[in-house]
Protein backbone atom coordinates (compact mmCIF):
# COMPACT_ATOMS: atom_id res chain seq x y z
CA UNK A 1 0.00 0.00 0.00
CA UNK A 2 1.73 3.59 -1.24
CA UNK A 3 2.01 5.03 2.23
CA UNK A 4 3.82 8.58 2.27
CA UNK A 5 4.56 10.80 5.32
CA UNK A 6 4.91 14.52 6.41
CA UNK A 7 8.06 15.41 8.88
CA UNK A 8 7.88 18.54 9.97
CA UNK A 9 10.13 19.54 13.19
CA UNK A 10 7.77 21.27 15.34
CA UNK A 11 10.25 24.40 16.46
CA UNK A 12 8.00 26.82 14.47
CA UNK A 13 4.82 27.58 12.55
CA UNK A 14 3.96 25.32 9.43
CA UNK A 15 4.51 28.07 6.25
CA UNK A 16 3.08 27.51 2.54
CA UNK A 17 6.02 25.89 1.73
CA UNK A 18 5.87 23.19 4.01
CA UNK A 19 1.69 23.18 3.61
CA UNK A 20 2.54 22.61 0.48
CA UNK A 21 4.86 19.36 0.81
CA UNK A 22 1.76 17.92 3.22
CA UNK A 23 -0.32 18.50 0.68
CA UNK A 24 1.24 16.87 -2.21
CA UNK A 25 1.98 13.86 0.09
CA UNK A 26 -1.83 13.71 0.77
CA UNK A 27 -2.84 13.82 -2.61
CA UNK A 28 -0.36 11.49 -3.81
CA UNK A 29 -1.46 9.04 -1.12
CA UNK A 30 -4.96 9.66 -1.66
CA UNK A 31 -4.90 9.38 -5.42
CA UNK A 32 -3.40 5.82 -4.93
CA UNK A 33 -5.76 5.07 -1.99
CA UNK A 34 -3.04 4.76 0.25
CA UNK A 35 -2.17 6.19 3.82
CA UNK A 36 -0.62 9.75 4.87
CA UNK A 37 1.38 9.59 7.84
CA UNK A 38 2.01 12.48 10.32
CA UNK A 39 6.02 11.93 11.39
CA UNK A 40 6.52 14.50 13.98
CA UNK A 41 10.54 15.04 14.10
CA UNK A 42 11.57 15.89 17.30
CA UNK A 43 14.00 15.03 18.52
CA UNK A 44 15.98 18.46 18.87
CA UNK A 45 14.06 18.55 22.22
CA UNK A 46 15.72 22.30 23.07
CA UNK A 47 14.00 23.51 20.44
CA UNK A 48 10.72 21.35 19.68
CA UNK A 49 8.07 22.96 21.26
CA UNK A 50 4.56 21.05 22.00
CA UNK A 51 2.03 23.76 21.03
CA UNK A 52 4.07 23.88 17.57
CA UNK A 53 3.28 20.16 18.02
CA UNK A 54 -0.70 21.23 18.02
CA UNK A 55 -0.44 23.99 15.25
CA UNK A 56 1.02 21.53 13.24
CA UNK A 57 -2.44 18.87 13.73
CA UNK A 58 -4.51 22.27 13.59
CA UNK A 59 -3.08 23.53 10.26
CA UNK A 60 -3.43 20.19 9.06
CA UNK A 61 -6.75 19.61 9.57
CA UNK A 62 -7.80 23.42 8.84
CA UNK A 63 -6.40 22.63 5.12
CA UNK A 64 -8.50 19.13 5.07
CA UNK A 65 -5.44 16.93 5.28
CA UNK A 66 -5.94 14.50 8.38
CA UNK A 67 -3.52 12.07 8.57
CA UNK A 68 -3.86 8.39 8.69
CA UNK A 69 -1.69 7.49 11.68
CA UNK A 70 0.80 10.24 14.05
CA UNK A 71 4.26 8.99 15.16
CA UNK A 72 6.59 11.37 17.27
CA UNK A 73 10.17 10.60 17.02
CA UNK A 74 10.92 11.46 20.85
CA UNK A 75 9.06 8.32 21.33
CA UNK A 76 10.92 5.86 18.94
CA UNK A 77 14.66 6.18 20.38
CA UNK A 78 14.80 2.74 21.32
CA UNK A 79 14.84 2.20 17.45
CA UNK A 80 17.14 4.60 16.16
CA UNK A 81 19.34 2.51 19.24
CA UNK A 82 19.02 -0.87 17.90
CA UNK A 83 19.58 0.83 14.14
CA UNK A 84 22.78 2.54 15.88
CA UNK A 85 24.34 -0.74 17.57
CA UNK A 86 23.56 -2.20 13.88
CA UNK A 87 25.50 0.03 11.96
CA UNK A 88 28.16 0.01 15.06
CA UNK A 89 28.66 -3.70 14.52
CA UNK A 90 28.52 -3.91 10.69
CA UNK A 91 31.30 -0.43 10.93
CA UNK A 92 29.13 1.35 9.09
CA UNK A 93 28.89 4.20 11.96
CA UNK A 94 32.87 5.19 13.39
CA UNK A 95 33.65 7.16 16.06
CA UNK A 96 35.11 11.11 15.95
CA UNK A 97 36.59 13.61 18.07
CA UNK A 98 37.09 16.32 16.09
CA UNK A 99 35.92 19.87 17.95
CA UNK A 100 34.23 22.65 15.48
CA UNK A 101 37.40 24.44 15.33
CA UNK A 102 39.47 21.54 13.92
CA UNK A 103 36.58 20.51 11.20
CA UNK A 104 36.49 23.90 10.27
CA UNK A 105 40.03 24.56 9.55
CA UNK A 106 40.33 20.87 7.63
CA UNK A 107 37.63 22.73 5.79
CA UNK A 108 39.63 25.69 5.02
CA UNK A 109 42.78 23.87 4.06
CA UNK A 110 41.38 21.63 1.48
CA UNK A 111 39.18 24.70 0.40
CA UNK A 112 42.29 26.75 0.17
CA UNK A 113 44.33 23.72 -1.94
CA UNK A 114 41.40 23.60 -4.22
CA UNK A 115 39.97 20.28 -2.89
CA UNK A 116 36.55 20.18 -2.43
CA UNK A 117 35.49 20.45 1.77
CA UNK A 118 34.99 16.77 2.39
CA UNK A 119 36.01 15.25 5.49
CA UNK A 120 38.84 13.68 5.26
CA UNK A 121 38.24 10.43 7.69
CA UNK A 122 40.94 10.59 9.35
CA UNK A 123 38.88 9.25 12.91
CA UNK A 124 38.58 5.94 10.32
CA UNK A 125 41.78 6.05 10.52
CA UNK A 126 42.36 5.80 14.41
CA UNK A 127 43.64 3.13 16.22
CA UNK A 128 41.66 1.15 18.96
CA UNK A 129 44.31 2.63 21.42
CA UNK A 130 43.66 5.99 20.27
CA UNK A 131 40.26 5.47 20.79
CA UNK A 132 40.66 4.10 24.13
CA UNK A 133 43.15 6.85 25.23
CA UNK A 134 40.09 9.40 23.81
CA UNK A 135 37.94 7.84 25.93
CA UNK A 136 40.31 7.58 29.18
CA UNK A 137 40.58 11.39 28.83
CA UNK A 138 36.76 11.56 28.81
CA UNK A 139 36.08 12.65 25.28
CA UNK A 140 33.01 10.83 24.35
CA UNK A 141 33.12 10.95 20.21
CA UNK A 142 30.49 11.80 17.36
CA UNK A 143 29.20 9.51 15.17
CA UNK A 144 29.61 9.17 11.09
CA UNK A 145 28.14 6.90 8.77
CA UNK A 146 30.54 5.55 6.78
CA UNK A 147 29.37 5.79 3.12
CA UNK A 148 30.55 3.05 0.91
CA UNK A 149 32.24 4.39 -1.75
CA UNK A 150 32.40 1.20 -4.20
CA UNK A 151 28.39 1.48 -4.35
CA UNK A 152 27.61 4.19 -6.63
CA UNK A 153 24.30 5.96 -5.73
CA UNK A 154 21.49 6.61 -7.98
CA UNK A 155 17.53 6.71 -8.35
CA UNK A 156 14.78 7.40 -10.68
CA UNK A 157 13.61 10.85 -8.77
CA UNK A 158 9.99 11.11 -9.33
CA UNK A 159 10.23 14.75 -10.29
CA UNK A 160 14.07 15.05 -11.34
CA UNK A 161 14.57 11.71 -12.84
CA UNK A 162 17.37 10.18 -13.07
CA UNK A 163 20.09 10.78 -10.56
CA UNK A 164 23.42 9.83 -10.02
CA UNK A 165 26.21 10.66 -7.13
CA UNK A 166 29.75 9.69 -6.66
CA UNK A 167 29.59 8.40 -2.96
CA UNK A 168 33.68 9.89 -2.70
CA UNK A 169 32.22 13.47 -3.47
CA UNK A 170 30.16 13.11 0.10
CA UNK A 171 31.79 13.78 3.37
CA UNK A 172 30.37 11.04 5.74
CA UNK A 173 27.65 12.31 7.66
CA UNK A 174 27.39 12.97 11.49
CA UNK A 175 24.29 11.28 12.70
CA UNK A 176 25.09 11.36 16.38
CA UNK A 177 26.44 13.80 18.70
CA UNK A 178 28.67 13.45 20.91
CA UNK A 179 25.84 13.98 23.72
CA UNK A 180 24.10 11.10 22.37
CA UNK A 181 21.51 13.11 20.26
CA UNK A 182 20.33 12.38 16.69
CA UNK A 183 20.72 14.41 13.35
CA UNK A 184 17.85 14.26 11.44
CA UNK A 185 19.55 11.85 8.80
CA UNK A 186 19.49 8.27 10.47
CA UNK A 187 15.83 8.38 12.69
CA UNK A 188 14.38 9.49 9.26
CA UNK A 189 15.53 6.34 7.35
CA UNK A 190 14.94 4.12 10.67
CA UNK A 191 11.31 5.72 10.75
CA UNK A 192 11.10 5.30 6.67
CA UNK A 193 11.67 1.86 7.28
CA UNK A 194 9.87 0.70 10.32
CA UNK A 195 6.39 3.18 9.06
CA UNK A 196 6.59 1.13 6.22
CA UNK A 197 7.20 4.58 3.84
CA UNK A 198 6.65 3.72 0.14
CA UNK A 199 7.11 6.97 -1.13
CA UNK A 200 8.73 10.09 0.01
CA UNK A 201 8.07 13.71 -1.21
CA UNK A 202 10.16 16.70 -0.15
CA UNK A 203 11.86 19.76 -1.13
CA UNK A 204 14.65 19.25 -3.37
CA UNK A 205 16.97 21.01 -0.23
CA UNK A 206 16.63 17.00 0.56
CA UNK A 207 18.07 15.79 -2.36
CA UNK A 208 21.71 15.52 -0.82
CA UNK A 209 19.96 14.22 1.79
CA UNK A 210 18.53 11.31 0.07
CA UNK A 211 22.16 10.36 -2.12
CA UNK A 212 23.40 9.68 2.09
CA UNK A 213 19.99 7.95 2.88
CA UNK A 214 19.86 5.44 0.02
CA UNK A 215 22.77 3.55 1.38
CA UNK A 216 21.91 4.41 5.12
CA UNK A 217 18.53 1.95 3.46
CA UNK A 218 20.72 -0.85 2.34
CA UNK A 219 23.19 -0.76 5.43
CA UNK A 220 20.02 -1.49 7.60
CA UNK A 221 18.84 -4.04 4.75
CA UNK A 222 15.91 -2.42 3.18
CA UNK A 223 14.80 -1.27 -0.53
CA UNK A 224 14.68 2.43 -0.02
CA UNK A 225 11.41 3.65 -1.02
CA UNK A 226 10.82 5.72 -3.84
CA UNK A 227 11.61 9.46 -3.80
CA UNK A 228 10.80 12.74 -5.34
CA UNK A 229 11.75 15.86 -4.90
CA UNK A 230 9.91 19.28 -5.77
CA UNK A 231 11.57 22.31 -7.00
CA UNK A 232 11.05 24.94 -3.81
CA UNK A 233 8.48 27.71 -3.43
CA UNK A 234 9.50 31.40 -4.20
CA UNK A 235 7.90 34.47 -4.03
CA UNK A 236 6.07 36.00 -7.19
CA UNK A 237 9.59 37.76 -7.83
CA UNK A 238 10.96 34.42 -8.81
CA UNK A 239 13.44 34.39 -5.41
CA UNK A 240 13.37 32.35 -2.18
CA UNK A 241 11.32 34.71 0.10
CA UNK A 242 11.53 35.43 3.63
CA UNK A 243 7.97 36.55 3.45
CA UNK A 244 6.63 33.56 2.44
CA UNK A 245 9.09 31.01 4.99
CA UNK A 246 6.65 33.17 7.68
CA UNK A 247 3.59 33.10 5.54
CA UNK A 248 1.52 30.66 7.75
CA UNK A 249 -2.14 29.51 8.54
CA UNK A 250 -2.99 32.16 10.69
CA UNK A 251 -2.14 34.98 8.34
CA UNK A 252 -3.57 33.14 5.65
CA UNK A 253 -7.19 32.95 7.60
CA UNK A 254 -7.20 36.23 8.90
CA UNK A 255 -6.87 37.90 5.39
CA UNK A 256 -10.06 35.46 4.65
CA UNK A 257 -7.85 32.86 2.77
CA UNK A 258 -10.41 29.38 2.39
CA UNK A 259 -8.49 26.38 2.91
CA UNK A 260 -9.78 25.44 -0.18
CA UNK A 261 -8.26 28.43 -2.41
CA UNK A 262 -4.85 27.82 -0.75
CA UNK A 263 -5.37 23.94 -1.43
CA UNK A 264 -6.32 24.79 -5.19
CA UNK A 265 -3.70 26.62 -5.76
CA UNK A 266 -0.79 24.68 -4.11
CA UNK A 267 -1.77 21.81 -6.19
CA UNK A 268 -1.04 23.12 -9.61
CA UNK A 269 1.85 25.71 -8.72
CA UNK A 270 4.81 24.44 -10.37
CA UNK A 271 3.03 21.55 -12.39
CA UNK A 272 2.24 21.83 -15.91
CA UNK A 273 -1.61 22.30 -15.14
CA UNK A 274 -3.20 25.59 -14.90
CA UNK A 275 -4.21 26.69 -11.78
CA UNK A 276 -8.16 26.58 -11.17
CA UNK A 277 -10.35 27.56 -8.46
CA UNK A 278 -10.93 23.66 -8.19
CA UNK A 279 -13.03 23.62 -4.71
CA UNK A 280 -13.94 19.92 -5.00
CA UNK A 281 -11.26 17.78 -3.14
CA UNK A 282 -11.88 14.38 -4.49
CA UNK A 283 -11.07 16.50 -8.09
CA UNK A 284 -7.87 17.40 -6.94
CA UNK A 285 -6.74 14.32 -6.24
CA UNK A 286 -7.82 12.88 -9.31
CA UNK A 287 -5.61 15.60 -11.08
CA UNK A 288 -2.47 14.61 -9.10
CA UNK A 289 0.27 13.33 -10.96
CA UNK A 290 3.72 13.61 -10.25
CA UNK A 291 4.54 13.92 -13.93
CA UNK A 292 3.62 17.08 -14.05
CA UNK A 293 5.78 18.77 -11.91
CA UNK A 294 8.68 20.79 -13.59
CA UNK A 295 11.93 21.70 -12.20
CA UNK A 296 11.55 25.38 -12.48
CA UNK A 297 10.39 26.80 -9.07
CA UNK A 298 7.08 27.84 -8.30
CA UNK A 299 5.95 30.96 -7.63
CA UNK A 300 3.81 31.73 -5.12
CA UNK A 301 1.52 35.15 -5.52
CA UNK A 302 -0.42 36.22 -2.91
CA UNK A 303 -2.85 38.44 -5.33
CA UNK A 304 -3.07 34.90 -7.29
CA UNK A 305 -4.42 33.49 -3.86
CA UNK A 306 -6.81 36.30 -3.58
CA UNK A 307 -8.29 36.07 -7.13
CA UNK A 308 -8.35 32.29 -6.34
CA UNK A 309 -10.06 33.00 -3.26
CA UNK A 310 -12.98 34.62 -4.74
CA UNK A 311 -13.64 32.33 -7.37
CA UNK A 312 -14.03 29.70 -5.04
CA UNK A 313 -16.13 31.98 -2.80
CA UNK A 314 -18.57 31.77 -5.41
CA UNK A 315 -18.67 28.06 -5.72
CA UNK A 316 -18.94 27.09 -2.36
CA UNK A 317 -22.53 25.78 -1.27
CA UNK A 318 -24.62 27.02 1.71
CA UNK A 319 -23.81 23.81 3.81
CA UNK A 320 -19.99 24.15 3.68
CA UNK A 321 -20.26 27.75 5.04
CA UNK A 322 -23.46 27.87 6.84
CA UNK A 323 -21.19 28.37 10.64
CA UNK A 324 -19.42 30.57 9.95
CA UNK A 325 -22.32 33.04 8.11
CA UNK A 326 -24.08 35.42 10.42
CA UNK A 327 -26.98 34.08 12.23
CA UNK A 328 -29.92 34.35 10.34
CA UNK A 329 -28.53 34.15 7.45
CA UNK A 330 -30.43 31.31 5.17
CA UNK A 331 -29.23 29.45 2.06
CA UNK A 332 -31.05 31.62 -0.33
CA UNK A 333 -29.40 34.85 0.97
CA UNK A 334 -25.96 33.26 0.50
CA UNK A 335 -26.42 31.96 -2.81
CA UNK A 336 -27.24 35.70 -3.56
CA UNK A 337 -24.65 37.15 -2.18
CA UNK A 338 -21.95 34.71 -2.49
CA UNK A 339 -21.05 35.88 -6.11
CA UNK A 340 -19.47 39.28 -4.86
CA UNK A 341 -17.01 38.12 -2.00
CA UNK A 342 -13.70 38.40 -2.12
CA UNK A 343 -13.59 36.95 1.75
CA UNK A 344 -15.98 35.38 3.38
CA UNK A 345 -16.18 38.03 6.25
CA UNK A 346 -17.77 40.36 3.86
CA UNK A 347 -21.01 38.30 3.73
CA UNK A 348 -21.64 39.68 6.90
CA UNK A 349 -21.39 43.44 5.39
CA UNK A 350 -24.01 42.22 2.85
CA UNK A 351 -25.91 40.46 4.82
CA UNK A 352 -26.38 44.18 7.41
CA UNK A 353 -27.71 45.28 3.77
CA UNK A 354 -30.15 42.97 4.20
CA UNK A 355 -31.73 43.23 7.47
CA UNK A 356 -30.69 47.00 7.50
CA UNK A 357 -31.16 50.26 8.20
CA UNK A 358 -29.17 51.38 5.69
CA UNK A 359 -28.77 54.69 4.65
CA UNK A 360 -28.80 56.27 1.18
CA UNK A 361 -27.01 58.98 -0.47
CA UNK A 362 -29.31 62.23 -0.71
CA UNK A 363 -31.10 62.43 -3.86
CA UNK A 364 -32.88 65.40 -6.06
CA UNK A 365 -36.03 66.11 -6.64
CA UNK A 366 -36.89 64.37 -10.12
CA UNK A 367 -35.28 61.40 -8.10
CA UNK A 368 -37.53 61.41 -5.13
CA UNK A 369 -40.41 61.68 -7.16
CA UNK A 370 -39.05 58.70 -9.80
CA UNK A 371 -39.04 56.86 -5.82
CA UNK A 372 -42.20 57.49 -4.79
CA UNK A 373 -43.88 56.39 -7.91
CA UNK A 374 -41.39 53.25 -7.00
CA UNK A 375 -43.09 52.81 -3.75
CA UNK A 376 -46.12 53.07 -5.49
CA UNK A 377 -45.40 50.16 -7.94
CA UNK A 378 -43.92 47.73 -5.91
CA UNK A 379 -45.96 44.72 -6.18
CA UNK A 380 -44.75 41.64 -4.21
CA UNK A 381 -44.71 38.54 -6.69
CA UNK A 382 -41.85 35.37 -7.93
CA UNK A 383 -39.56 38.08 -9.33
CA UNK A 384 -40.43 41.94 -7.06
CA UNK A 385 -37.38 43.62 -9.02
CA UNK A 386 -38.04 42.26 -11.79
CA UNK A 387 -41.64 43.48 -12.29
CA UNK A 388 -40.83 46.83 -10.30
CA UNK A 389 -38.08 47.45 -12.82
CA UNK A 390 -40.41 46.82 -15.90
CA UNK A 391 -43.38 48.60 -14.48
CA UNK A 392 -41.20 51.24 -14.12
CA UNK A 393 -39.55 51.25 -17.17
CA UNK A 394 -42.70 51.50 -19.05
CA UNK A 395 -43.92 54.37 -16.75
CA UNK A 396 -41.33 56.36 -16.40
CA UNK A 397 -38.76 56.14 -19.95
CA UNK A 398 -36.21 55.74 -17.74
CA UNK A 399 -33.60 52.89 -18.57
CA UNK A 400 -29.97 51.52 -17.99
CA UNK A 401 -28.52 53.67 -14.67
CA UNK A 402 -31.19 56.04 -14.71
CA UNK A 403 -33.63 52.84 -13.90
CA UNK A 404 -31.16 51.07 -11.69
CA UNK A 405 -28.96 53.01 -10.08
CA UNK A 406 -31.45 55.59 -7.57
CA UNK A 407 -33.42 52.11 -6.66
CA UNK A 408 -30.49 50.38 -5.87
CA UNK A 409 -29.14 53.03 -3.75
CA UNK A 410 -32.22 53.63 -1.76
CA UNK A 411 -33.01 49.50 -1.17
CA UNK A 412 -29.14 48.99 -0.18
CA UNK A 413 -27.61 52.55 0.75
CA UNK A 414 -25.06 51.66 -2.02
CA UNK A 415 -23.79 51.85 -5.53
CA UNK A 416 -23.19 48.17 -6.65
CA UNK A 417 -23.68 45.14 -5.07
CA UNK A 418 -25.44 41.07 -5.45
CA UNK A 419 -27.56 40.92 -8.58
CA UNK A 420 -31.16 43.06 -7.17
CA UNK A 421 -33.11 40.10 -8.50
CA UNK A 422 -31.66 37.85 -5.80
CA UNK A 423 -31.32 40.68 -2.84
CA UNK A 424 -34.81 42.30 -3.10
CA UNK A 425 -36.81 39.41 -2.07
CA UNK A 426 -34.10 38.64 0.62
CA UNK A 427 -34.71 42.52 1.98
CA UNK A 428 -38.94 41.83 2.15
CA UNK A 429 -41.79 44.13 0.70
CA UNK A 430 -42.48 45.94 4.17
CA UNK A 431 -38.79 46.72 4.42
CA UNK A 432 -38.14 47.41 0.62
CA UNK A 433 -41.06 50.09 0.62
CA UNK A 434 -39.88 51.58 3.81
CA UNK A 435 -36.68 51.96 2.01
CA UNK A 436 -37.76 53.31 -0.45
CA UNK A 437 -40.62 56.15 1.35
CA UNK A 438 -37.23 57.01 3.40
CA UNK A 439 -35.41 57.91 0.09
CA UNK A 440 -38.39 59.75 -0.63
CA UNK A 441 -38.41 61.85 2.50
CA UNK A 442 -34.58 62.33 1.99
N1 LIG B 1 12.08 17.14 9.46
C1 LIG B 1 12.63 17.18 8.14
C2 LIG B 1 12.40 18.55 7.55
O1 LIG B 1 11.46 19.20 7.95
C3 LIG B 1 11.97 16.11 7.30
C4 LIG B 1 12.52 15.95 5.94
C5 LIG B 1 11.95 14.73 5.28
O2 LIG B 1 10.88 14.82 4.69
O3 LIG B 1 12.58 13.67 5.36
O4 LIG B 1 13.15 19.01 6.73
Amino acid sequence: MVTTRFAPSPTGRLHVGNLRTALHNWLLARKAGGRFLLRVDDTDAARSEEHFVQAIRDDLAWLGLVPDGEERQSQRLALYEQAFDRLVADGRLYPCYETQQELELKRKVRLGRGLPPTYDRAALAMTGAERVEKAAQGIAPHWRFRLDHGEPIAWQDGIRGAQHFDPAQLSDPVVRRADGSWLYMLPSVVDDIAMGITDVLRGEDHVSNTAVQMQMFTALGAAPPRFAHEALLVGAEGKLSKRLGSLDCDTLRQRGIEPQALAALLARLGTSRPVEPVASRQALVEGFDLADFGRAPARFDEEELARLNAAILHQLPYAEVADRLPAGMGEAAWQAIRPNLATLAEAGEWWQVVTGPVESPSMDAETRAFLAQAARHLVWGADPWGALTQTLKRATGRSGKALFLPLRQALTGRDSGPDMHALLPLIGEDEARARLLRAVAG
